[in-house]
């Protein structure tokens, strides 16, 4: 494997993660739990604050440093989801967000004191076709009613603040319908059993994702975000990001497997040899650890274009597919290198199996990817 960049960062979070061993994850995955010992050990080292410039209290660093920290956290056997969105959603508000609202929320995210890691997009009836979406904000003097609902929304029960998607103008009134769409920031603490209503979904993994229902819920208008009209705008900025540090997760992921692989297939002797001396089990390793080298190449491209502030579409789109790709296919390859085993809980194959299957559908799902592809970097006609 290469020399990776960020190796003082990478070596730290490996110590940190060193005190969630496999058992941590298995119990929580059991139950259904937030791991809440790991944020805080994560928060408190400053790892979730990276992104956020120095002047609001945080380190200031690229997104490759924050990317080579949720790779180690995967690489290492741990999960990142429950708390990467602390790392990224507060991108909205550092760049469209005004003077007043960066000054009041960005150095308590810096400090952890203050969750902002739930992002209310989705909703059950429109799913991907985002600006079909129905949740309404509705102005009334000096704020907005918002009715509707999301679903999807992860962390929403550990998080103090939502980015909320929601129309604002009727999309029959707006000449494209990627306008009339608003962006804004909710304080569930005070929103909750106030119009604010938050259902866990139990899923095949442990991710923490609920339904959020909206009813009469009053958002101060000093919560919108930039403009009125503007939010789909504002969500797409924020996109890349995601995308390549989902991707990261996917690179750390595809190194776990593979690592577990070829322990287990060196280590099992079948027949006076080492089931890895077959071919036709290191072929499928090897493969999958190809495919995880070149999608690590986009990810860091990806990374210096967006820390450089060039555009970064189409490596961040690419890298969020292959990666997602190579997570899948070392795991396949690592399940079925372990056999039988690879489906015993304590070897947490199966569980870290269910984990990675997700970023095919998620944040965006490959179908998406692959569209945006064929569209805007290869000039094929629009689909829909
Ligand atoms: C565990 C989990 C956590 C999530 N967290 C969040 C979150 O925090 N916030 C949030 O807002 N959302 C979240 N999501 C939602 C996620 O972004 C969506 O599930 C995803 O974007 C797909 O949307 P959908 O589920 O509505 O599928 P649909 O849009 O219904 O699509 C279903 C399938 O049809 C395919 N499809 C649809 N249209 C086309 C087309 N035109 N061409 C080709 N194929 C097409 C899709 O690719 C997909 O495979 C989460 C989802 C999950 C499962």
């Amino acid at each position: 494997m290469t020399a990776a960049a960020h190796s003082e960062i990478r070596e730290e979070v490996r110590k940190l993660c060193a005190r969630f061993p496999g058992e941590y994850w298995r119990e929580l995955d059991r139950a259904r739990g937030y791991p809440t010992a790991f944020v805080q050990a994560l928060t408190q080292a400053g790892y979730l604050s990276v992104l956020i410039p120095e002047e609001y209290g945080g380190a200031g660093l690229g997104l490759s440093a924050a990317a080579a920290i949720l790779e180690t956290i995967h690489a290492e056997g741990c999960n990142g989801a429950a708390c990467h969105a602390q790392m990224y959603i507060m991108g909205t508000i550092l760049r469209h967000g005004s003077a007043a609202q960066k000054r009041a929320y960005l150095p308590a995210i810096a400090r952890g004191t203050l969750r902002l890691q739930a992002f209310g997009v989705t909703e059950p009836t429109s799913g991907t076709d985002t600006t079909s979406l129905r949740t309404f904000a509705r102005r009334d003097g000096d704020r907005y009613i918002v009715n509707g609902q999301k679903i999807w929304t992860s962390r929403a029960e550990h998080s103090d603040l939502m980015l909320l998607l929601a129309r604002t103008t009727p999309r029959e009134q707006t000449a494209k319908r990627t306008e009339g769409l608003s962006t804004f920031i909710v304080d569930m603490r005070t929103a909750l059993g106030h119009g604010l209503t938050v259902r866990p979904i139990r899923t095949m993994m442990n991710h923490n994702s609920c339904e959020v229902f909206f009813d009469n819920l009053e958002v101060p208008a000093g919560n919108l975000v930039g403009e009125e009209g503007r939010g789909f705008r504002y969500i797409l900025d924020g996109m890349n990001a995601e995308r390549l540090l989902i991707a990261a997760e996917c690179i750390g992921d595809a190194r776990w497997f593979t690592a577990r692989s070829v322990a287990y297939a060196n280590q099992r002797v079948l027949f006076g040899r080492p089931i890895g001396q077959n071919q036709g089990v290191q072929f499928p390793i090897a493969r999958a650890y190809a495919q995880t080298r070149a999608a690590e190449l986009l990810v860091r491209e990806g990374c210096a274009l967006f820390d450089a502030g060039a555009p970064c579409g189409e490596p961040a789109n690419m890298a969020k597919l292959l990666a997602a790709d190579a997570s899948w296919a070392a795991a396949e390859a690592c399940l079925q290198t372990h056999g039988g085993f690879g489906f015993a809980e304590e070897y947490d194959v199966e569980r870290k199996y269910r984990e990675t299957r997700l970023y095919q559908v998620a944040p965006i799902s490959t179908n998406m990817i692959l569209s945006y592809i064929a569209e805007h970097v290869l000039g094929l006609p629009r689909s829909y």
